[in-house]
């Protein structure tokens, strides 16, 4: 059995979504040393950095929210699928030429894994793409990009996919990993209310 761990480290110098220095995490040291026993640290964040989980709530006003989304659902067969050739937006016809399982997670690995930085121009899934993976009914979707879809009128590709009630996980990171059959376990902190969660992903290769 091999884990790939295709989560992105939290810090202070992680690329976040238009490089905006406001949304980069803040991480402050409360106790050391110097005065007791204990080290203790905070954390200040948006919800939507690094590896994450979006609930419906981020872009339907009555979706549901993180702390209502079962785990169950987030331990599951997945198909990583190689897309490295794809410029812009992956369409449906991208997504034709692979054999895509109803039920499945899909990962959809691109060249926005071969760099650690926020690129203005990151490969996306164009509403296309999320209508055909809605059609086949997939279980969720992931993307190594901070976003699914890119300055999209009308937010397109999220509303497809939360309204058929597929799981959408932003910032995964897939070098390294070859396309192929894997089982994703991806578990976001249980935060009441949130539309969005960081949650640590892995692969695991039987
Ligand atoms: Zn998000």
């Amino acid at each position: 059995m091999k884990i790939y761990d295709i989560s992105m480290a939290v810090g202070a110098g992680m690329p976040v979504y238009n490089d905006l220095p406001e949304k980069k995490p803040v991480i402050t040291v409360t106790r050391d040393r110097s005065v007791g026993e204990v080290f203790e640290s905070r954390i200040a964040m948006d919800m939507h950095t690094g590896t994450h989980i979006d609930a419906p709530l981020h872009m339907l006003p009555d979706g549901s929210t993180m702390d209502g989304m079962d785990p169950a659902r987030l331990i599951a067969p997945c198909s990583v699928l190689d897309l490295g050739h794809v410029a812009g937006g992956i369409t449906a016809a991208d997504l034709e030429a692979k054999s895509i399982r109803e039920g499945k997670f899909v990962l959809l690995k691109t060249r926005n894994s071969e760099t650690d930085e926020f690129e203005k121009d990151f490969v996306y899934l164009a509403a296309s793409g999320a209508e055909y993976l809605r059609q086949i009914r997939v279980a969720g979707v992931g993307t190594d990009a901070l976003g699914i879809e890119r300055s999209q009128p009308g937010h397109d590709t999220h509303k497809i996919l939360f309204r058929s009630g597929i799981i959408i996980i932003e910032g995964l990171r897939l070098k390294g990993v070859p396309e192929g059959e894997y089982t994703l376990a991806a578990l976001p902190l249980k935060i009441e209310g949130a539309e969005a969660a960081p949650a640590r992903a892995i692969l695991i290769e039987e």
